[in-house]
């Protein structure tokens, strides 16, 4: 196969695998979900076209409810962000019902309902034209969908069924946003890499995480000027890295450092824990990773650093190697969410980033909720479940991933303790 062949079939792999479409099959359980989406932590964001059709609702249906609690927002934001709902006294929304149902879909039907509380938490992107679809695992029935099914990525759906609206997406991230060249035409080439990685069960999850540094760091340094020749080389370069083992060596070198680790991620929480955004069952899942590595006082230092390592190995590993899929579920719905390693926009939530700071961002928050989970087995021993996992990684992405600044501490705090490096990420990952 010549090189301009190789190049051409690589820039053109593109199928079910590497083109999400599981968002379709999620159905919210309504009332009998245990953390609504409809208000506490967040005003509710009113697209353009759905907040028109508000203002001619009937005053005694909801007409007044629109009035008092639905604003423009301030400064004009994107069509998809022009108005929001407020919450009412009690937190939340003032169209969810005493019945935990949304009044609004109740009277109108899903027609009359916004663009997000349509979507969510489904998270739709469009790459080459092609509309594709993950999930937010800040909705609790959404992460035991994505975590607990093994291959619940690869579940095929169908994104146009009318279910949800399809007019608010996100689009891949592009070179212009003055980080190196994003090679677009290899986005699926990559993505395909990028799978077979996480998925490479030959290696610990820790190794297979700084194999895609490697690679980010590689992508991120092709020169606007390089030919695609060489975009097609680095990832073939990295296939074949896949199927050996040379790099191991040096990944088996890189330091371990739990104290700095937990250092960190400490640090990271307690930062959250101050922000008026921080909410309880966030708090509630870093008590109990703190009692579970927590020292009785009077304990030798490093007491909580040995309890943290022996949770590790006595119910952590254990618990996810019996089920690998669920960590490796997690990651595989991050890339998909959100189009990694090129990023997202069109939405003035995104940040440009490089390709190597979406790697930093998508590693440390897998080591936070990775670290919260092993002094959570510290916690709970024999009785750590599967709930626990669900209720850390969705207590914890809703208290994340939906704040723009909370994200941009990550990259911050890396970058100001010198780790926004590959050494930095083995610190982060490695017992
Ligand atoms: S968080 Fe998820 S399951 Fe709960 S009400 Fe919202 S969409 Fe439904």
């Amino acid at each position: 196969m010549s090189a301009s062949s190789s190049t051409a079939t690589l820039a053109s792999v593109a199928d079910t695998k590497t083109r999400p479409t599981y968002a379709d099959t999620f159905h919210c359980i309504g009332s009998a979900c245990e953390d609504t989406c409809c208000g506490e932590d967040w005003d509710i964001p009113v697209d353009k076209k759905t907040y028109e059709k508000y203002q001619h609702l009937p005053f005694g249906n909801y007409g007044s409810s629109v009035s008092q609690y639905v604003s423009i927002t301030t400064p004009p934001a994107h069509e998809n962000l022009y108005a929001y709902i407020k919450r009412d006294a009690s937190g939340l929304c003032p169209f969810f019902g005493k019945d935990h149902f949304c009044g609004i879909q109740k009277t109108y039907g899903s027609g009359l309902l916004s663009a997000t509380c349509s979507i969510y938490p489904r998270s739709l992107n469009q790459v080459d034209g092609l509309l594709e679809g993950s999930l937010s695992l800040s909705c609790p029935e959404a992460a035991r969908n994505v975590l607990l099914v093994p291959d619940s990525t690869q579940i095929a759906g169908d994104l146009y069924s009318g279910e949800f609206r399809t007019d608010n997406v996100s689009l891949l991230a592009t070179s212009g946003s003055g980080f190196g060249r994003k090679p677009h035409a290899f986005f699926h080439a990559i993505r395909a890499l990028l799978i077979d990685i996480v998925q490479d069960r030959s290696r610990p999850l820790w190794k297979r995480l700084l194999l895609i540094g490697s690679f980010c760091k590689r992508l991120d340094e092709i020169a606007t000027h390089d030919s695609d020749e060489v975009v097609s080389a680095i990832i073939q370069n990295y296939r074949r890295i896949l199927g050996g083992d040379w790099l191991d060596a040096n990944l088996e070198g890189m330091p371990a450092q739990p104290r700095l680790r937990l250092d960190v991620i400490i640090s990271l929480s307690m930062e959250r824990a101050r922000d008026t955004t921080y909410r309880q069952r966030f708090r509630e899942t870093f008590w109990s990773f703190i009692e579970g590595i927590g020292s009785p006082a009077g304990s030798p230092s490093g007491d909580d650093i040995q309890r943290f390592l022996d949770a590790e190995e006595k119910y952590h590993r254990p618990f996810f190697e019996s089920r690998p899929f669920i960590l490796e579920n997690y990651l595989l719905n991050y890339m998909f969410q959100n189009l990694f390693p090129f990023g997202r926009e069109g939405s003035s939530d995104f940040t440009p980033r490089s390709i190597f700071d979406e790697y930093i961002l998508m590693t440390i928050q897998f080591s936070w909720i990775n670290t919260l989970l092993i002094g959570i087995t510290a916690n709970c021993r024999e009785a750590f479940a599967e709930e626990h996992v669900v209720r850390t990684v969705q207590s914890f992405t809703r208290a994340i991933e939906h704040y723009p600044h909370a994200l941009a501490s990550i990259n911050a705090c890396m970058r100001s303790r010198r780790m926004d490096n590959l050494h930095g990420m083995a610190i982060m990952l490695k017992n």
